[in-house]
């Protein structure tokens, strides 16, 4: 273990010491190549509270290895043995719920709250897939001409790259690691650089749970690129998925390519939150409440655009700018906060400039809007009223906790809007007519519709999404598939 950050006290400095922080390479932990190290910080603050191990393009290499050495034994474990130790990792993710949160919430910033909302989620994940480890089946069918038997079953992957975003530093992991450990692949984890503690802690984790050596690996760096790209380009690799921007997204399935290789993508988001003029508007309001203030703004399922009927579009943002108006802004560590500062300076910069953007082309603030004064990358919740389509809000995810309010008159022109973006990850709408949400549902271009209800995550269904949101599903029945080959045995009579 290193050493803990000076600026932390008490609890907090524990549970930072009490975290590995170097890399996690065939089942030990080891110093990056030259000792090299990269600072994390507490966006609340802006201080060091960490020094992490800086791995190197051979660093890299070195955990491709430990994977594919550990393959084919992985494989053969039996179905249930590897669900087991999923099972046993959600019990002390569960027990150790508390420290992971604060944890969690001293590198990224949001509230424990958030934070232990997370840390359930996450967990679940394991849970979910201990259930289908067990469950990984084929088909037997007669040929047609009655001549052959056809056979299917389904085979793991094999070694997989996993990278995922800072937003959520557990989730985005647990839904990639829970199906590969399912399924019989090995991984090579890249956590991001914001974040890496919580992924370092979770690694422990499944040690205790009783992952074997090399199953899982480790990689921390800032040399992002360079340390990525000869692993994705290494024969030996034979799947990658990837969380995170649509653009970093673009260029790995351009590397992907060379190899042929497995793709999945979870990339960005610009969800639509639709609110018809027979929406029960109380329920519309406490779905905004989460559908935009969940990790501050900082998911990929984030309401970006509200579209609001004409007619009740003045209420719904009132009533919208004063819930948002009272939440208690501050450290996420501190008691009674409910909203934490972005991730970083660059974050916070954009958000800036996206609401000086809508305001700059005629938009109305009803709440928040100004960067407060003091140390932390804080932004208050912020409402826009009668906000143009030509404002750079309608087309960029703002990943930050600030809602501009758009109108329309007719479900026609609800819909058009709502899909005039190249995103299509979720959708939100809300109506009291059956009929409506059907044909809103049915109309919607994204992986994910939530009606009458502002989160759509949930281990059990398939959370994905289309266009330039990406391809590939995490959880559900679908999530397992991703890290399993379907081989067919024709076998003549
Ligand atoms: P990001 O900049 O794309 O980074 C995501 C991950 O990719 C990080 O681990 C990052 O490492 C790594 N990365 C960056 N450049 C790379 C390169 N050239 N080669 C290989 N890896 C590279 O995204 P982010 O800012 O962390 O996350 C926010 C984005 O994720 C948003 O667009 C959000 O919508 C999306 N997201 C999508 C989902 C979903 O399920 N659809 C869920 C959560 C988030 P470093 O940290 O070292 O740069």
């Amino acid at each position: 273990m290193s050493s803990e950050g000076a600026v932390l006290k008490g609890r907090e400095a524990e549970v930072v010491a009490g975290v590995h922080q170097q890399l996690f390479v065939g089942g030990k932990w080891r110093d990056a190549e030259g000792q090299k190290t990269f600072s994390v910080e507490d966006p609340s603050t802006g201080e060091t509270i960490a020094e992490v191990a800086d791995a190197s393009v051979a660093d890299g290499k070195a955990a491709l290895d430990a994977a594919v050495a550990a393959q084919a034994d992985w494989a053969k474990t039996p179905p249930r043995d590897r669900g087991e130790i999923l099972r046993k990792a959600f019990e002390l993710i569960t027990e150790r719920a508390d420290d992971l949160a604060l944890l969690m919430t001293l590198e990224m910033g949001k509230p424990i709250s958030e934070s232990k909302a997370e840390i359930a989620y996450g967990a679940e994940f394991f849970r979910w897939f201990s259930e289908e480890a067990v469950r990984i089946d084929g088909r037997y069918a007669v040929a047609p001409n009655g001549a052959t038997r056809l056979l299917t079953l389904k085979q793991p992957v094999g070694p997989c790259l996993m990278i995922t975003p800072w937003n959520f530093p557990l989730a985005m992991g647990t839904r990639k690691i829970g199906p590969a450990i399912a399924a019989g692949c090995t991984m090579v984890v890249k956590p991001a650089s914001l974040t890496p503690l919580t992924m370092l802690a979770l690694a422990d984790v499944l040690v205790e749970a009783g992952l074997p050596e090399g199953v899982l690996n480790v990689v921390t760096t800032t040399s992002t690129g360079e340390v990525m790209e000869p692993l994705i380009r290494d024969p030996r690799l034979r799947k990658l998925t990837f969380t995170g921007s649509t653009g970093v997204g673009r260029r790995l399935i351009e590397q992907s390519a060379e190899g042929i290789l497995r793709v999945s993508m979870e990339l960005g988001g610009n969800a639509p939150f639709l609110v018809f003029e027979d929406a029960d508007l109380d329920r519309a309001v406490d779905g905004a409440m989460l559908a935009k203030m969940r990790n501050i703004g900082e998911a990929c399922t984030a309401a970006n655009r509200f579209l609001v009927h004409e007619s009740v579009a003045d209420e719904f943002s009132r009533r919208l700018a004063e819930r948002m108006g009272a939440m208690t802004v501050g450290r996420g560590s501190e008691d009674g906060v409910q909203v934490g500062p972005l991730v970083e300076k660059k974050a916070r910069d954009k958000v800036t400039e996206l609401v000086a953007d809508a305001v700059g082309s005629g938009a109305e603030v009803l709440t928040g809007g100004e960067v407060p004064d003091g140390p932390g990358w804080f932004y208050p919740p912020t409402v826009l009223a009668g906000v143009s389509l030509d404002a750079q809000v309608f087309r960029e995810e703002i990943f930050g906790p600030v809602a501009p309010v758009f109108t329309f008159s007719t479900d026609e022109e609800a819909l058009r809007m709502a899909n005039d973006t190249e995103y299509g990850l979720v959708a939100y709408a809300f109506t009291e007519s059956l009929e409506r949400a059907v044909r809103v549902y049915e109309g919607l271009e994204t992986g994910m519709v939530g009606i009458n209800q502002g989160v759509v995550s949930n281990p059990a269904a398939p959370f994905g999404g289309v266009k330039a949101s990406g391809f590939g599903r995490e959880g559900g029945a679908e999530g397992i598939d991703e890290y399993l080959e379907v081989k067919y045995v024709g076998l003549a009579l």
